[in-house]
């Protein structure tokens, strides 16, 4: 029985070799040839707009936390609607491990992944990018998606003054 196995088991291994010899080589000349990525192939981050051409992140922080290396940072600040932006965003590229969960953690489709793999450098400082290098002019992957349309918070109303939205607490009445 165990002879059995073990002729099987070679005939399977010559098998596997012989199957992949008339394969077609996997190798390509990179960078002379390029070779194209699946349409969801996690890559470079970008910041995305919405449809009007605001900003979509809301500098929540939840892409940072989610974050397993740790490699995002930002600061938040507020315009004159009471609108969150991110004053600053910084993605370290050299500590990023291409997981995706700060696109999941995403909660207005502002952070996404592309499919441009081409982010190798010899100075590894020019891969901390900064918000200027992350912000696109396009909405990326959901092109009809507005954060603020859903929300409302300060765009077309003051805090408090949409449709099923509570007026804003005065921090000052929460003191003891
Ligand atoms: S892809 Fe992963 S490692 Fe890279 S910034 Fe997002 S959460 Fe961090
Ligand atoms: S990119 Fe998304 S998750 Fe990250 S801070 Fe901006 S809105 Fe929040």
């Amino acid at each position: 029985m165990n002879l059995y196995q073990d002729i099987k088991a070679i005939v399977q291994a010559y098998w596997v070799t012989l199957r992949n010899m008339l394969r077609r080589p996997v190798t390509i000349q990179y960078p002379e040839q390029k070779r194209v990525p699946f349409e969801r192939y996690r890559a470079r981050i970008v910041l995305t707009r919405d449809p009007d051409g605001g900003e979509r992140c809301v500098a929540c922080y939840l892409c940072s936390a989610a974050c397993p290396v740790d490699c995002i940072s930002m600061q938040a600040a507020e315009d004159e609607n009471g609108r969150r932006y991110a004053a600053w965003f910084r993605i370290n590229f050299t500590r990023c491990i291409f997981c995706g969960m700060c696109t999941e953690a995403c909660p207005t489709r502002a952070i996404q992944m592309t499919a441009d793999y081409e982010i190798c450098r010899r100075d590894s400082l020019s891969l901390v990018y900064e918000k200027e290098d992350l912000l696109i002019d396009g909405p990326g992957k959901e092109p009809d998606y507005n954060f603020y349309r859903h929300a409302g918070i300060g765009v077309v109303s003051p805090r408090g003054g949409n449709e099923d939205e509570k007026p804003p607490a005065d921090v000052k009445s929460l003191l003891p």
